[in-house]
């Protein structure tokens, strides 16, 4: 298996506070990861520092074993990292369509383009003229990944998809992640519904307080164990 992204040490500073302290974290290629903490243990940090919007130094992130920390988040997106952030950010005056073909602009060409996108999401195709933020949440969420998906990644880096979502639509969104990671695309969800977290990664980290309080194969750790990384107990 070959490695896609690692951190060494990973530290984060949001002026003199520190956010993140030495997180040491590695993915291989067609793995889901999933990293999950209480809130303020860190995650959002961590993705931002993986996708430049919070600057570390350059060795603390290896990407494809080059070292891309401190990069521009677009040069960061050119290599092939996506991120879908927490809130979707989709560009409210703009249709389904066009918000899916902004992350083709952004990106490379690949194996995902409409087509497949409305097979994966089929509410999307019929739904592709509307101002995407006349969408239902769940439905938001979903063009919030297709338009990561239509940069064709490497690597897609997914905030709090589940945030604010019913459990029936949280489940309809995760069903699209074996045929995401299928052809050896790379993901790391950041979730706080940790059961779904478990059901869905290979292996997991849990944060707390800006480090790695547990890790290791999500069938493998007990809720117990989880519990006590994630509050800390
Ligand atoms: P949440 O689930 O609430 O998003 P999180 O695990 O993603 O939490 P972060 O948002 O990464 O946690 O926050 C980690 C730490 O960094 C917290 O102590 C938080 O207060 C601090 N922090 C986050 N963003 C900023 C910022 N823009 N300026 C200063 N401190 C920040």
């Amino acid at each position: 298996m070959s490695t896609v992204l690692s951190t060494h040490g990973l530290k984060a500073f949001y002026g003199d506070a520190q956010a993140l302290f030495g997180i040491d974290f590695h993915i291989d290629r067609g793995e889901l990861v999933a990293i999950i903490g209480a809130n303020g243990a860190g995650k959002s940090t961590f993705l931002k520092a993986l996708t430049g919007l919070v600057k570390v130094p350059a060795e603390m992130v290896r990407y494809q074993g080059e070292p891309i920390g401190g990069r521009a988040p677009g040069e960061i997106v050119r290599r092939g990292v996506a991120l879908v952030p927490e809130g979707r950010r989709l560009f409210p005056s703009l249709s389904v369509e066009e918000n899916l073909l902004m992350g083709a602009a952004a990106g490379r060409r690949g194996p995902w383009h409409l087509a497949r996108l409305y097979k994966l999401f089929p509410i999307l195709l019929e739904k592709r003229r509307q101002p995407a933020t006349s969408l239902s949440g769940g439905q938001q969420q979903m063009v919030a990944i297709g338009r990561a998906l239509m940069s064709n990644p490497d690597l897609l880096l997914c905030d709090e998809l589940s945030l604010g979502l019913a459990p029936v639509v949280i489940r309809e969104i995760y069903r699209a992640m074996p045929e995401i990671t299928g052809e050896g695309m790379t993901v790391v969800i950041v979730e706080q519904d940790v059961d779904m977290a478990r059901q869905v990664s290979r292996r997991l980290y849990c944060f707390q307080e800006g480090r790695v309080a547990l890790t290791g194969a999500s069938g493998g750790l007990t809720r117990e164990q989880i519990a006590r990384a994630y509050f800390g107990t």
